[in-house]
């Protein structure tokens, strides 16, 4: 977890559309980017993620993870003692000798990231030096790659991006002229299925998802390449796919019926499908979709919510609560607020809803008791204080977590939001 005091805080209002937008750079409660570990080494299911760190960041993946492990991991820590710290102990050849033994040792690793932390950076180790020096050493059976998931000024799903970010140098060059669409952005195995089989039903035959579930089979990449993100958290992901050729795609975010169908929409315009015809083939899911948000709709509808800054899932996620769940936005706050992937999301956003940037903890949380919300979406540090206080809290990170992303799911994403307001109602009946 990391805590970040500067000595002068700055509130600075901005301009976005007529939302009140203002930007805090205080004391933030956030968790690092290692936590991303959690949910892409079972994506990426021949790579291990070896956190190259101290006890405190062995401990913080073991922990959120620890209940989730139904097979061997595929991640680990390569604990930097005093010794090092001190500069006393050459930690380069210390972890040369643990990546041989874990590669001899696991031979179904293909990719293997050296995930930086702050201790590491701290000794100024340079991981992408000794990432090219191990890939040299063991390529072609294993590539190395390198990124940072530390805590300094971030927040967690950065660490998706920065995996990410690392990975695009590593796909092959496309030289196809048709072009090609990629879907970009860990979705959860059974919700890229679902995509696919409606990418093919509206016309868009070939869709590739990065990353891939494998790392032998890495996407191609180059100017045919057509990417729709389905994560609104993958700035430097987008930056690199750029510089390779790709072309991003703007659409909402594929959360709840419509910002499904406008993500499925924006695709098919960019293939000149007309979006009626999306409309015609998804009947079907859309319509169940609506049905199993009706019942969360009835709880939700006029109820109001409060986001503390936390996963970079804010934005959408207000919009699907108020558009299609009639809840309230009392504040909506985002840890960065890129405005030009988020641009649509904005645009649905009521007008005058405060949408903070960054954060300053203590203000926020004065404000979010005076207006007392319904609902306040949080990380899981202020989740306990603030149940204490008697407010009704979902965490954030299980948000990232849960397969929320298009139609089958929108009826769970509603339940995320409804079921903590359900088992309240029911412990002060
Ligand atoms: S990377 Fe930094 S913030 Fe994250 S667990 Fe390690 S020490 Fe803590």
């Amino acid at each position: 977890m990391s805590e970040i005091i500067p000595l002068h805080p700055v509130n600075a209002a901005g301009a976005c559309g007529d939302l009140d937008v203002q930007v805090e750079r205080g004391q933030r409660a956030v968790f690092c980017g290692l936590t991303g570990i959690i949910w892409l080494h079972r994506k990426i299911q021949d790579a291990f993620f070896l956190v190259v760190g101290s006890r405190t960041c062995a401990h913080l993946i073991q922990s959120a993870a620890g209940v989730m492990i139904f097979a061997e991991p595929r991640f680990g820590t390569a604990i930097i003692d005093e010794r090092d710290l001190a500069g006393l102990a050459d930690a380069n050849e210390e972890l040369d000798r643990v990546v041989g033994e874990l590669l001899a040792r696991r031979k179904d690793i293909k990719l293997l990231f050296l995930v930086g932390s702050c201790p590491s950076e701290v000794i100024k180790l340079d991981l992408s030096r000794a990432a090219q020096r191990l890939s040299r050493l063991h390529q072609p059976q294993v590539r190395v790659l390198n990124y940072s998931g530390s805590g300094i000024e971030t927040t967690f799903t950065q660490g998706e991006d920065a995996c990410l970010a690392s990975l695009v140098p590593e796909l092959p060059t496309s030289h196809e002229t048709q072009p090609r669409l990629m879907v970009v952005g860990s979705l959860a195995d059974v919700v890229e299925d679902q995509m696919r089989g409606l990418f093919k039903a509206i016309g868009i035959e070939h869709v590739d998802f990065f990353p891939p579930r494998r790392s032998t089979a890495l996407p191609e990449v180059g100017p045919a390449t057509r990417f729709l993100l389905a994560q609104p958290f993958l700035a430097d992901t987008t930056r690199a796919l750029q510089a390779r050729g790709a072309h991003h795609v703007p659409a909402l975010f594929p959360l709840g019926v419509e910002g499904t169908t406008q993500w499925l929409q924006a695709a098919a315009t960019a293939w000149g499908i007309a979006p009626q015809h999306v409309l015609d083939v998804t009947q079907a899911p859309r319509q169940r979709a609506q049905q199993a948000l009706t019942r969360h709709r009835a709880l939700l509808n006029e109820r109001s919510v409060f986001f503390f800054p936390d996963s970079q899932l804010e934005i959408p996620l207000a919009r699907f609560l108020h558009r299609e769940l009639g809840m309230q936005l009392t504040e909506v706050g985002t840890p960065y607020l890129h405005r030009q992937h988020l641009a649509a999301e904005l645009a649905l956003l009521p007008s005058g809803t405060r949408v903070t940037e960054g954060q300053h903890v203590d203000p926020q949380l004065d404000r979010c008791l005076h207006l007392g919300p319904d609902l306040v979406v949080c990380g899981l540090g202020l989740a306990n204080p603030l149940e204490a206080k008697g407010l009704t809290t979902k965490w954030a990170i299980e948000l990232v977590f849960t397969p929320i992303q298009g139609y089958e799911q929108a009826g769970d994403l509603a339940g995320l939001f409804s079921r903590p307001l359900h088992r309240r109602l029911k412990l002060v009946a």
